[in-house]
């Protein structure tokens, strides 16, 4: 206006803006929800993850992992050559006396011929106690 004052009472502005914004939030929230699955937005997270940050987040874990499974691996070649070569004799299950489908289960990949002898069963069963004990840490259960 000429005076320098807009033609709306403040208090009708602020009235306006409110309303306008309580009206809009529904369609803002749709819209948030909707912009986060777009392949753009995707695609974003997704170089996150390879920024030195992103990384950073996911290294400690994968390192651990790799060093459990490189262990892991290199127990399972050692005592299966060992069978293979006769050092070690399959034993019946410890738990059960079964002497079918019997595995060596490794409690410490450190010691590769130090294997419990268990039926495929309670391998299993030994296996589930393991991950029981061990939920909610990132490391992996012993084969
Ligand atoms: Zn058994
Ligand atoms: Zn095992």
């Amino acid at each position: 206006m000429a005076d320098g004052h807009l033609n709306k009472c403040s208090e009708c502005c602020k009235r306006d803006v409110k309303k306008h914004r309580e009206e809009n939030l529904e369609y803002y929230k749709n819209y948030d929800r909707k912009r986060n699955s777009l392949p753009h937005r995707i695609e974003a997270r997704n170089i996150y993850q390879k920024t030195i940050q992103g990384k950073n987040a996911g290294r400690k874990a994968k390192i651990k992992w790799k060093m459990n499974n490189l262990d892991r691996r290199a127990a399972h070649v050692i005592f299966e050559n060992a069978i293979k070569k006769g050092q070690i004799i399959k034993k019946p299950c410890e738990i059960c006396g079964s002497v079918y489908r019997i595995h060596g289960h490794h409690d410490d990949y450190t010691k590769p011929l130090e294997v419990k002898w268990l039926c495929s069963k309670h391998h299993k069963e030994v296996h589930k106690n393991v991950k029981r004990q061990t939920r909610g840490s990132d490391s992996i259960p012993a084969v």
